[in-house]
């Protein structure tokens, strides 16, 4: 037998694939997709084997071992791993450690693969003595091949008689994998038949059209909210389905959103398609469950977060990406990819059809839709008939509420509360204050780690940095000027649960936010609540305003927009108007009307104009035409170099070592290089961080640059990491 060899992708930072000869013990279990053991230095690693080649190579490691009895991925994969690594500047290893489930990435080997016993008759069996051994006989005479945990259920303690039977050889055992049901605690919801409306009709017949088609095809479902984007969702699916192919749905974080994977069960289980959910609510063994089956094909629909477009789905024929506006599709650390741009990319290697949907599309998405490289479907009204909620800016100029709500929303709250209608309320900060702040000398406390202050939590007595989870006794004495005044200033849903408290006294109130939803199954009870009625009032921070689709909400109130507005980033504007609309279309979605009071210092910005009046159009033109004096995306193309390290003058040094080279590299012009700058957050988890923005008109000559980052990577002094984000979302 020649010598095989093996293309590898090991887990650590090299750009590119290392070859090992494969021993000929080995060769019966290498296939592509399965995790290795290779030499790499004087260490193992783990490793991903990408393919074969065929010619003898002189002095090749050899590989040590196969970790996997089946593959993990398959072939079609390896070139979009492939090109995910180059565009993003990241090593290949660490691009597919971060595709596949957690839990196969540190330790050698994976989580258990759980297997049960099964007992089943022989072929020819007599009639055992024993009154237990008989009557087991007897029931896998009727109901065939039965497992050990059910044979204890019906008969008590039946390992002796079993084991008797089996030696007697008038049972047979076997085993069979146990798949962990990842479904085992997610809702099931009713699945309600609708006749499709005209407009979403009209988008579904596009869709048909590109499913036969069987080719790329980027299509942007636009629809307001309460438009019925899942409906058509799960219209498209089931076509793609009845096609014969397999169906990816993306959304942004499924713990958030149990509603749309529970209309998913319920129309697709039944009809007996097969779903995987991957999310990050799965224990690792789980997660590597439902991963294999995508891999061996048992999954006909996949639905899952960010992480999800990673899945092994062989015959796609459509991604769905929900909400593909929403930031959670980016990965913020490590490798920093978007799911949303990695599904464009994976449809057109596979030709499928993506379906992007959002009532708030990302200005690159609409804009890309409207030079006509996207295919454009609007839904431009709700479903029913039913009327968008009229919106109303209550201007804290001339309404200074004592605490944190204004009169107009104290009485809109009150009014609802008494005609037995459900309230919702945003204000986009945890905790009781954003910071303690002396009276005395006007100093606050800040995080020791992070450039930030400390967010005052008033129930548990406790200062806590929300970036590093830093905390701290409140202490009684300013530490600047020993003043004995330290007051909460600001507020946070803490505060505002607090001040509803005493304003409906008899309502019931429920709070969501990262700190309420902590434990498992907070998150759902609160969904529930609100769902049957018993919640009056929500409040919370931007997780109230995610999909879901509660019919008694009737008002909806934005208690500080401004906030969201003066982030220091040129996406400020963008995120602010998708928020409020989303929150907005919580209101109204059923049968009763719905209004809207977003409070806010400054009621003439065009972003609350265009939110209040649901015109997402004229936001988009105001909005472009600033991105276009500012060189921004979608006029321009976008990398940041993050450097960071523990030492500031180490950070500060290096990064003006780096911003030279990248200057020098840029020679004629074609990308700006900007900075080295402090980041927004100067200061994060101890480390100190600066960055360089590279930009330029079109993307040919920013990859050119962004191929040299692994070799200069290799330059930066030790003590400092070096990061590159491709198409940063945000650039705190
Ligand atoms: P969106 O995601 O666009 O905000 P949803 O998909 O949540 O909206 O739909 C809103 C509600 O309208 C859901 O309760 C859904 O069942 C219902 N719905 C969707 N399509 C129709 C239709 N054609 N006729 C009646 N009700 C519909
Ligand atoms: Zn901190």
């Amino acid at each position: 037998m020649s010598d095989l060899i093996a293309r590898v992708a090991v887990a650590a930072p090299l750009p590119k694939a290392l070859s090992y000869r494969i021993p000929e013990s080995l060769q019966h279990q290498a296939q592509v997709g399965v995790r290795l053991r290779v030499p790499l230095g004087r260490r193992q690693v783990v490793g991903y084997l990408l393919g074969f080649a065929e010619q003898p190579v002189e002095g090749l490691k050899d590989v040590a071992e196969v970790l996997d009895r089946e593959p993990l991925f398959h072939e079609q994969m390896v070139p979009f791993f492939e090109w995910a690594a180059d565009y993003y500047c990241h090593p290949l290893g660490e691009v597919i450690r971060t595709a596949l489930p957690a839990g196969l990435s540190g330790s050698v080997q994976g989580p258990a693969i759980l297997t049960e016993r099964i007992f089943a008759l022989a072929s020819d069996s007599d009639r055992p003595r024993g009154a237990k051994q008989r009557a087991i006989v007897d029931y896998l005479r009727q109901h065939g091949a039965t497992a050990m945990a059910l044979l204890k259920e019906q008969f008590g303690n039946v390992y002796n008689s079993i084991r008797r039977l089996v030696e007697q050889g008038m049972v047979e055992e076997t085993s069979r994998e146990l798949r962990r049901d990842p479904f085992a605690d997610m809702p099931a919801a009713a699945d309600i038949p609708v006749v499709p409306a005209a407009s979403q009709q009209a988008a579904l017949q596009t869709i048909d059209k590109a499913l036969k088609d069987a080719t790329f095809q980027p299509l942007l479902l636009h629809g307001v909210t309460g438009s019925g984007k899942t409906e058509v969702y799960l219209r498209a699916v089931q076509e793609a389905l009845t096609g014969g192919r397999k169906a990816l749905v993306l959304v942004p974080e499924i713990a958030l959103t149990p509603q749309l994977v529970g209309r998913f069960r319920a129309r697709f289980a039944a009809a007996g398609a097969r779903l995987a959910v991957l999310h990050s609510g799965l224990s690792d063994g789980e997660r590597y469950d439902a991963w294999r089956a995508v891999a061996r094909g048992e999954a006909d629909i996949v639905i899952g977060a960010r992480s999800a477009v990673f899945a092994p789905v062989a015959g796609l024929g459509i991604i769905v990406v929900d909400e593909e506006h929403e930031g959670s599709y980016k990965q913020g650390d490590g490798f920093r990819y978007h799911a949303r741009d990695l599904a464009l990319l994976r449809g057109q290697m596979c030709g499928a059809v993506v379906l992007l949907g959002s009532a708030t599309p990302a200005l690159t998405t609409f804009y890309r839709a409207q030079q006509g490289q996207t295919g454009y479907l609007p839904l431009a009204d709700r479903v029913m008939d039913r009327p968008m909620p009229t919106v109303v800016l209550v201007d804290l100029s001339q309404q200074r509420p004592e605490g944190v709500l204004a009169e107009p929303l104290r009485l809109a709250l009150q009014e609802n509360l008494e005609r037995g209608e459900q309230s919702l309320l945003l204000l986009n900060r945890r905790g009781f204050a954003p910071f303690l702040l002396c009276v005395d000398c006007g100093a606050t406390l800040r995080c020791p780690n992070c450039e930030i202050t400390l967010t005052y939590y008033q129930q548990q007595r406790i200062l806590r940095c929300n970036y590093c989870d830093f905390s701290l006794r409140p202490p009684d004495l300013c530490p600047a000027c020993n003043g004995s005044q330290l007051a909460p200033e600001g507020a946070g849903t803490e505060r505002l649960e607090e001040e509803l408290g005493e304003l409906l006294p008899t309502a019931v109130i429920g709070r969501m936010d990262r700190d309420t939803t902590l434990r498992k199954g907070a998150h759902q009870r609160l969904i529930d609540g609100m769902a049957n009625r018993r919640i009056d009032v929500l409040v919370g921070t931007q997780m109230v305003a995610k999909g879901h689709d509660f019919p008694g909400v009737t008002l909806v109130g934005v208690v500080n927009a401004d906030s969201a507005l003066n982030l220091p980033d040129f996406r400020a504007a963008e995120r602010a108007f998708s928020l409020l609309t989303q929150v907005a279309g919580r209101a109204g979605r059923g049968e009763q009307p719905g209004r809207v009071l977003i409070q806010t210092y400054d009621p003439d910005h065009y972003v609350l104009s265009c939110a209040a009046r649901h015109d997402y159009r004229s936001f988009y033109e105001e909005e472009l035409a600033n991105r276009q004096v500012l060189g921004y995306p979608p006029f321009g193309y976008l990398a940041n170099c993050l450097l960071a390290g523990n030492d500031e003058q180490r950070v500060i040094a290096a990064a003006e070592g780096l911003a030279n080279s990248w200057q020098q590299l840029a020679g004629d012009g074609a990308v700006e290089v900007l900075g080295p700058a402090p980041c927004p957050l100067s200061r994060l988890r101890g480390k100190w961080r600066r960055q360089i923005l590279l930009k330029a008109a079109s993307r040919p000559p920013l990859r050119r640059l962004l191929s040299h980052f692994n070799a200069l990577r290799g330059q930066v002094p030790a003590g400092v990491a070096a990061t590159i984000d491709v198409d940063p979302l945000d650039m705190l």
